[in-house]
């Protein structure tokens, strides 16, 4: 479907920019501004004008996907083609996107374009409006949640000791691509003390009595992504195993509490941080406390020490504290959340209390 009112977003900032004309190759903006949904093609944004170009394998699904886009297609979609149609839009200052062109076709674009035309690399036009979600993407990354969420409801019982990690991922995969999603990012399921690896690729280790298992997952649904964890315990937990697991969830209560619109994504990752480091275990949470969601896992800036952000009603980001203590295992809890008008709605329902298993 077309979408006027994001081009007409785009079109202020360029106007900010003095741009006369802006190229979009990074995918998950193209599809944004577009709707396109295949894997090559690119928008070019000017004053008057929204162009699609795609070669000959997209411009049928272009003609469907983009209504009210001038479309292009490119025979070859060789550099020389490109340029040719930068060339003729006659804009003095060319934008494109510098954390996705590679050098490479910089340095071919640059070339073949007239040296009086200005090349001028941009970041975070698309990037930033993205961040806010309209009712519609909100729609679908609740979607998205829901099936995380049944996709914890349906493997919770297979998590017992004798379990394999990599059986246990494959099983939530293929639970998430039975439902009409693809994976929004390898399945995490570390036992033990893998448990402590923020990123545990599932591995052959076999679950046993006293492990932490963290799972981490999400779904692709529609374009939209969900990206959720738990930390279940196998069997009694013990004291050091409650106190961790206590810790990591009040921090993220106490985050939560502080997200609302004009909150700063520095803030709120120090609100849990110093929860976390107040505890005794500042040393053993090294990541930031989430990032945005959206059409992309990771679809933006979020919560970290360094993090610029504002918070504005309508972003969707994850809250995910952690505790990773080398040797001995790990608890990471991941809420997804929407910014809302006086606070914020968890988008995931699987429970957080601690299940012992
Ligand atoms: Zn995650
Ligand atoms: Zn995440």
């Amino acid at each position: 479907m077309a979408q006027p009112s994001r081009i007409d977003a785009v079109r202020a900032v360029m106007r900010e920019r003095n741009l006369d004309a802006l190229l979009v190759t990074n995918r998950d903006n193209v599809g944004w501004l577009s709707g396109f949904t295949g894997s090559s093609g690119f928008v070019v944004v000017t004053g008057d004008r929204a162009i699609f170009a795609t070669d000959s394998r997209y411009t049928e699904q272009a003609k469907t996907q983009c209504p009210g886009f001038d479309l292009t297609k490119l025979a070859t979609s060789a550099p020389e083609e490109v340029t040719t149609l930068l060339a003729d839009l006659k804009a003095a200052n060319i934008g494109f996107e510098a954390d996705h062109l590679t050098v490479r076709m910089h340095e071919v674009y640059r070339a073949a374009l007239p040296p009086q035309i200005a090349f001028t690399p941009t970041t975070g036009i698309v990037d930033t409006l993205r961040l806010v979600k309209d009712a519609g993407e909100i729609r679908l990354i609740e979607e998205a949640v829901a099936l995380a969420d049944r996709t914890f409801d349906h493997i919770l019982p297979s998590l017992a000791p004798g379990a394999v990690e990599r059986d246990i991922m494959l099983e939530m995969e293929w639970f998430m691509r039975k439902k009409g999603a693809d994976v929004a990012f390898d399945t995490i399921v570390a036992s033990g003390p893998r448990s402590a690896l923020p990123h545990g690729r599932a591995a052959d280790r076999v679950l046993q009595t006293g492990d932490f298992v963290t799972l981490d997952f999400g779904a692709r649904l529609q374009g939209y992504c969900s990206d959720i964890t738990r930390t279940v315990v196998l069997g009694e937990p013990t004291a050091e195993q409650r106190k961790v697991y206590g810790t990591v969830l009040a921090a993220l209560e106490k985050a939560l509490v502080a997200v609302r619109p004009g909150a700063s994504g520095k803030d709120v990752d120090a609100i849990a941080r110093d929860y976390i480091n107040e505890a005794g275990y500042g040393d053993y949470f090294g990541h930031g406390l989430g990032h945005s969601l959206g059409r992309a896992v990771h679809d933006g800036p979020g919560f970290s020490v360094r993090s610029e952000l504002t918070l504005a009603e309508g972003m969707v980001l994850t809250l995910e504290p952690g505790i990773y203590i080398p040797g001995w295992g790990g608890v990471r809890i991941e809420h997804d959340i929407v910014v809302e008008n006086n606070g914020t709605r968890i988008l995931d329902i699987s429970p957080i209390d601690l299940i012992a298993r």
